[in-house]
């Protein structure tokens, strides 16, 4: 998610029906959980605030520092040390209880155990300071012949509790695979202000099936991998590599190439932030949908190109990142200094088809997961200031850079205003700020650089799975048509 000084918030049209916020969800969930809180003995209670207490750890009741999207030094993009968590399983053996975090996807520094039904989990970002965007995963069994009933409390370092948990006993790529925990079975913790909500508690049923737990359903990069070969099937979809993460990882680049090498291309990045895994659920069918059988997509590849990154920061996803890639930065506050080689990987590629192909590129799209829906897009600032007309002698490129900005921002408006009008009973919620000549974000280079309308396009952490899928599809239509001028 991006972060704007005194962002302009206006919606669109506000929905009669059921607008599936993620902040009402969260509200629910947590509301209907604190009426089923389970006793705990004074003792445990007592014992488990002593474990926190030497892990330099705090429950509900503290409060927690709340760092922005942008805490100090995230425009700092330079390597910054990195603590990876060590891969283990945990094994209480006396209790017959397991967590590990042996997979790709996983987070869980450490575990407590209170008592043999009673656990603390242990939870640290990457590198710190980071947003408190506390990403974990993990699973967990018992060896049992009848299943146990445990009581787990998520802690965090640097941080404060964001994601519902969702639970699966056999995980895929597929979101079905995966549920949103009962809300009877968990518990968030508040601080004595009532807001910040610290820690959660969740009560969970162990047998010998694995059960796994994560802040979202999992889709990791052999997830991307496997999708963008699966698309890549068709003939006119090309999979290659931008180049390699910070680990050595492929960055998976896919084209789309019925037309002419320097028709015009849309572009469309994502995974810059490892957990936003709603953004990937709304990019799937937006892709898949420039690539279908129909004959608007049919006819909109014979003038138009796709360039699509799907995964560009796979070390985080498949690490458990919080927000950074395996050398501690924020991605998508690179797009200025480019000290990173994922953003370098994709800018160069983009440079390329400019400089060599002439390609003139004519939407670009970054999918993000925050709270609630939201879409990020620039306005237009007063031109012919003096501080333009200054620019405008320094620097040529600026005078173009600016004087198609209105028409710019006038596309992404009319595309929301028509995908609003595909879905009535959806809440197309947009934060406009003013375009600025620099901005380390993916969507501002593509404006300014490659003088694309732009806009970063945010799901809500727990927005309905199928309704996120609609609206991929649906504004995916609404660009082809708008690009065939329909
Ligand atoms: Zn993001």
């Amino acid at each position: 998610m991006m972060n704007h000084s005194l962002p302009r918030l206006f919606v669109l049209i506000v929905a009669t029906g059921v607008a599936l916020s993620a902040c009402s969800t969260v509200r629910q969930t947590t509301s209907s959980s604190s009426e089923s809180t389970r006793t705990i003995s004074a003792e445990t209670s007592a014992k488990a605030r002593t474990i926190l207490k030497e892990a330099g750890l705090r429950m509900s009741g503290d409060s927690t520092r709340a760092y922005s999207y942008d805490p100090p030094g995230s425009l700092n993009t330079n390597d910054k040390p990195v603590e990876f968590q060590k891969k283990r399983t945990f094994a209480f053996a006396g209790a017959d209880v397991y967590f590990s975090n042996e997979f790709d996807g996983a987070r869980l520094n450490d575990m407590k155990m209170v008592n043999d039904s009673t656990f603390i989990a242990v939870l640290a970002p990457e590198n710190a300071p980071v947003n408190y965007s506390a990403w974990y995963g993990f699973k967990a069994w018992t060896n049992a012949s009848s299943a146990k009933t445990i009581r787990l409390t998520l802690t965090y370092r640097e941080a404060r509790h964001r994601y519902i948990p969702k639970l699966s006993r056999k995980p895929s790529a597929d979101w079905h695979s995966w549920s949103p925990i009962d809300p009877a079975s968990y518990k968030v913790h508040y601080d004595s202000a009532g807001r910040e909500t610290t820690s959660a508690t969740l009560h969970l049923t162990l047998s010998p099936d694995t059960l796994w737990v994560s802040g979202h359903e999992l889709f990791t990069s052999s997830d991307f991998e496997a999708w963008s070969a699966n698309l890549a099937k068709l003939p006119f979809v090309k999979k290659s590599t931008l180049g390699k993460s910070s680990q050595g990882k492929p960055l998976i680049r896919l084209d789309i190439v019925e037309a002419a090498p320097g028709a015009p291309c849309v572009v469309i990045v994502s995974r810059q932030h490892p957990p936003e895994h709603t953004g990937t659920l709304a990019l799937l069918p937006f892709v898949e949908t420039l690539a279908g059988d129909t004959p608007l997509a049919k006819e909109f590849r014979q003038k138009f190109r796709v360039f699509v990154a799907p995964c560009m920061n796979p070390d985080g996803v498949d690490g458990g990142h919080w927000r950074h890639n395996a050398h501690g930065v924020d991605l998508n506050r690179d797009w200025l200094n480019f000290n990173q080689p994922e953003p370098r990987a994709v800018r160069d590629a983009l440079l390329k088809m400019r400089d060599s192909l002439q390609t003139r590129f004519v939407f670009g799209v970054d999918f993000h997961t925050t709270q609630h829906d939201i879409f990020y897009t620039l306005s237009n600032p007063p031109m012919n200031t003096a501080a333009d007309s200054a620019e405008y002698a320094r620097n040529p490129a600026y005078k173009q850079y600016n004087a198609a900005a209105a028409e710019r921002s006038k596309f992404v408006e009319t595309w929301l205003e028509r995908t609003q009008a595909l879905f009535p009973a959806y809440q197309v919620t947009i934060s406009d700020s003013p375009r600025t000549p620099n901005g380390a974000t993916s969507g501002r280079w593509f404006d300014r650089e490659l003088l694309a309308p732009s806009l970063t396009y945010e799901v809500g952490d727990e927005t309905d799975r199928e309704l996120i899928r609609q609206i991929g599809v649906g504004s995916a239509k609404v660009l082809m048509e708008m690009l065939l001028k329909k």
